[in-house]
């Protein structure tokens, strides 16, 4: 049975380093101690430490939002994953989509930094999704099975079933636009499909497939809800600690009563 993730990426923000700590210190506080779903926060670089810190004793995971597929060397004003290991992290985000959109980020250098993630511990959260014109020249799948193609390329079973999929179709990531529950679930069961061809059923049946996208505490429960749902990789309301806490609570109230039969 896969438990139920949400992490929440703050992409640039806050400003502050005693705002992340603020921040970080309300989200604790409200996850607590017994949680019955996987949490993760993501700032940005600079407030890594700080919220390690912060977030001691807690269960919440700590991941950064991109790193190097290189282990080290002249690269001037990059990260390595084993910084990232050392400062704390145990998840990172890879690809998401304003870096493939934003600064050209290829399915090839997601593969590579996949590879070096996983080599040196970290739990990858790789993003996928289509463009809103994709979407509408019916291309949806051909894009995300080839972002899964390029992206998972070399991975082994074993490794893939600890990896995490983000399904953020574009033209929801802070639109305020969400998929609705029907065309979110369509896609994720398309990827659990994919998986199965690329890796077995019951390596396909373990991956996380978070759902990205405008998601909010008043419309998380019905996509926590749906069968291949397994989370959600939350951007502009994981800064507002009520709203990320609300979201934890629909994937608790989802993981108390259980998905409805599909
Ligand atoms: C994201 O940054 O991954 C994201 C989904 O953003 P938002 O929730 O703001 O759409």
């Amino acid at each position: 049975m896969r438990v139920l993730f949400i992490a929440g990426n703050w992409k640039m923000n806050p400003a502050k380093g005693e705002e992340a700590i603020a921040l970080a210190n309300a989200v604790k506080t409200g996850v607590g101690q017994a949680i019955d779903v996987r949490v993760a926060i993501c700032p940005p670089f600079p407030w890594l430490g700080v919220v390690d810190d912060a977030l001691s004793g807690s269960p919440i995971g700590l991941g950064a939002q991109n790193m190097n597929a290189k282990a080290d060397g002249a690269y001037t004003g990059e990260t390595s994953g084993a910084m990232l290991v050392d400062i704390g992290c145990t998840h990172v985000i890879l690809g998401h989509s304003e870096r493939r959109h934003g600064l050209g980020e290829t399915n090839e250098q997601v593969n590579q930094k996949l590879l070096t993630a996983l080599g040196v511990g970290l739990i990858p959260i790789v993003c996928i999704g289509e463009t809103r014109q994709e979407r509408e020249a019916d291309q949806t799948e051909s894009v995300i099975g080839h972002q899964l193609n390029g992206s998972l390329a070399g991975v082994t079973p074993e490794q893939m079933g600890g990896v995490v999929l983000a399904y953020e179709p574009v033209w929801a990531i802070g639109t305020g636009l969400t998929a609705s529950p029907a065309q979110a679930q369509a896609v994720h069961a398309f990827i659990r499909g994919k998986l199965v061809t690329l890796f077995g059923g019951a390596t396909a049946a373990r991956v996380i497939v978070q759902y990205g996208g405008s998601v909010k505490a008043d419309n998380a429960l019905e996509l926590l809800a749906c069968p291949d749902i397994d989370g959600a990789l939350v951007g502009g309301a994981s800064l507002k600690p009520a709203d990320f806490l609300g979201i934890i609570q629909a994937g608790q109230t989802v993981t108390a009563t259980g998905k409805p039969a599909s």
